[in-house]
């Protein structure tokens, strides 16, 4: 995920690998793997719920290109089974900073 401020500067910088439209074509791949969504373990598709156990955080390339199919039958090993990874990444904040910004709210 880029927070919107960081967004704001990223594409000033690279405006043809900020963009961020509302279509497959009018987006940047790069754009797409950053962004983090709500995955259902057992597809919604499939009968799965919103409970919490069914419900993690993933990329749209994992999300997406899983799509309805089951973990067993993709292979992938139940996420739950494994400590949260909790990482080093700023969300491009660090950008906010390089251009004197203070990143108090990462959503403005
Ligand atoms: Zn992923």
């Amino acid at each position: 995920m880029i927070v919107k401020g960081a967004h704001r500067i990223f594409a000033k910088f690279c405006p043809q690998e900020a963009r961020d439209g509302t279509t497959n074509e009018d987006k940047h791949f790069g754009l797409t793997t950053l962004a983090a969504s709500i995955d259902h373990l057992l597809p919604y598709s499939r009968g799965g719920t919103n409970d919490d156990r069914n419900l993690v955080t993933a990329c749209g390339p994992c999300q997406f290109g899983r799509n309805q199919w089951t973990l067993e039958e993709v292979e992938i090993e139940d996420p739950w089974k494994y400590p949260a990874v909790i990482d080093e990444w700023d969300g491009l904040t660090r950008l906010m900073v390089m251009k004197g910004r203070a990143p108090v709210d990462p959503n403005v």
